[in-house]
């Protein structure tokens, strides 16, 4: 029996196993569904990878790094999560192809199930899952009929020929455009299938020169500009929350200044102008985007002249017909809101999860549930940030659980849970909250909200806000046996 299980190993994971050793336990095993560690940045190689927060905000506190550029590169990223993996030894924790797909309470304990056969035992689990880590490729018309390559961006096939061919890409979210610009110069002809477009900001993106990115890795200097950088992105949230008119000053009036500067025809300016506020879904950034699409090998299809599906040779579009393609990219994001634990896991009285969250995944703090003792879930309902580092709230989710497991450490101790009355408490703040952010009134249909339209991925405030909550470990929601 085991005092951790951490399921996964991205940043999530990463992060829930230095607090642990933080807190000298050592007993802690972290199970990765892949043949390889290190979550979303060793996943997501596709061309042009690269995060959209500033890299000394978008990294672990206290862990500096010697960035190349402000943003990021997906190899720098992954180089960045490799040697923390490297500095805390926990490939020694780390079991590869170990999917979960079971965890269940057995009373005192968690008894986690894999794909593989194997089982284990655990006093507490840490779900870090990831919350964009499970692809989704819709159904389209006539798919199996199709008789070139396909693929999702978060498994891009490098040994699939792209140079030179008819290449299509299937979406225009935050992963295309970073494909596309890469991509269009390589490509014989790429078509691009946009269902709708996205409010785009410049990108203020800077390489260092070696010299300079040391001494900005220098740690006072480092903290210093991570805290920068973190208060000038906090201050979006009072546009996305309490100021319309803000929100048109700082995000829709320079976004359609870039389209502008950008673009020039009045009919490409139409087709890439977003009909819901800006802010609604993920701003994206990009100073390369509109003018690829001007290449004059791409060809853009909006809703007027909306995919049809696949024909043998490609896809058939209503008005332009078939047209060909050697290979599809789907760009078509991920299972983020409506399975955030995709696997099974089954509490007191074998009360599943799923059944618990039938309405909706809710949580105290994003992080436990009743019925579910010493189980926490990273980056679960409500804790998504559209303006910030996912890292930050990351750590601050570390805080809350840290103190959970400082009570389980206790002798006297068996599991901790917050108490039904606690979890409703938070969740009905947090959804009332919510009523007045641009994600559930900004007029479009997003990843932040499930189906029925209830917004489940993001918290609704300043993220400092969030984490004094989580700081403030208030041991009279919980129950503790
Ligand atoms: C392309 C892309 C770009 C992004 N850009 C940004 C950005 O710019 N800024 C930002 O803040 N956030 C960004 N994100 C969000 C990103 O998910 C988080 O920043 C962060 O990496 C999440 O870390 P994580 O450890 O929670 O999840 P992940 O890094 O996704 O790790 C989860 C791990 O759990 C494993 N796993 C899942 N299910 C199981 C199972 N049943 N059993 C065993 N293992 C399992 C997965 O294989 C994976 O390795 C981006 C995400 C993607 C996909």
């Amino acid at each position: 029996m085991h005092a951790v299980v951490i399921i996964g190993s991205g940043f999530g994971a990463i992060t829930a196993a230095i607090a642990l050793q933080k807190r000298n336990i050592s007993d802690f095993v972290m199970l990765e569904r892949r043949s390889f560690f290190g979550g979303t940045w060793l996943q997501n190689t596709y061309p042009g990878a690269a995060v959209d927060v500033q890299s000394p905000l978008y990294s672990v506190s206290g862990e500096p790094y010697v960035w190349s550029h402000l943003f990021a590169k997906q190899s720098e990223l992954a180089d960045y999560t490799e040697s923390l993996i490297q500095k805390y030894l926990l490939d020694q924790h780390i079991k590869l192809n170990s999917e979960v797909i079971e965890s269940r309470w057995m009373g005192s304990f968690w008894r986690l199930s894999l794909a593989n056969g194997k089982s284990l035992e655990a006093k507490a689990v840490i779900n870090a899952t990831g919350p964009l880590s499970t692809p989704v490729i819709p159904k389209f018309n006539n798919m199996a009929d199709y008789q070139g390559v396909s693929f999702h961006s978060n498994d891009w096939q490098h040994d699939v020929e792209i140079d030179g061919k008819d290449v299509a890409i299937v979406g225009s979210g935050a992963s295309a455009v970073q494909i596309i610009p890469a991509i269009v110069d390589r490509v014989k002809s790429l078509a691009v299938v946009q269902r709708t477009p996205h409010w785009l900001l410049p990108r203020m993106d800077w390489s260092f020169p070696k010299w300079l990115a040391r001494i900005l890795a220098f740690r006072p200097l480092y903290t210093l500009i991570r805290w920068c950088i973190y208060w000038a992105l906090e201050l979006r949230v009072i546009a996305f929350k309490y100021s319309p008119f803000l929100l048109k000053l700082v995000g829709h009036y320079p976004a359609l200044r870039h389209l502008r500067k950008q673009v020039e025809s009045p009919q490409l300016r139409a087709k890439l102008t977003p009909d819901f506020t800006i802010g609604c879904k993920r701003i994206i950034v990009s100073n390369t985007y509109y003018p690829a699409l001007q290449k004059d090998n791409l060809r853009l299809f909006d809703a007027s002249d909306a995919m049809l599906g696949f024909w043998e040779g490609g896809i058939e579009f209503a008005i332009s017909g078939k047209v060909k393609a050697d290979v599809v990219v789907f760009a078509t994001g991920y299972d983020a809101a409506d399975s955030m634990i995709s696997y099974s896991v089954i509490g007191q009285h074998n009360i599943a999860l799923s059944q618990q969250w039938k309405d909706y995944p809710r949580a105290y703090l994003g992080t436990t549930m009743p019925n579910f003792p010493n189980f926490f879930v990273v980056t679960g309902p409500n804790t998504g940030i559209g303006h910030t580092s996912a890292i930050f709230v990351i750590e601050s989710q570390m805080k809350y659980i840290s103190r959970c497991i400082d009570e389980l450490q206790k002798e006297t101790v068996t599991s901790i849970q917050p108490s039904a009355e606690a979890e409703m408490k938070y969740t009905n703040m947090v959804h009332a909250e919510m009523q007045r952010t641009v994600w559930k009134n900004g007029g479009c249909s997003s990843w932040y909200q499930n189906k029925q339209g209830k917004v489940i991925a993001m918290f609704p405030g300043f993220s400092f806000i969030y984490r004094s909550m989580c700081k403030r470990f208030k041991k009279s929601d919980h129950l503790i046996r």
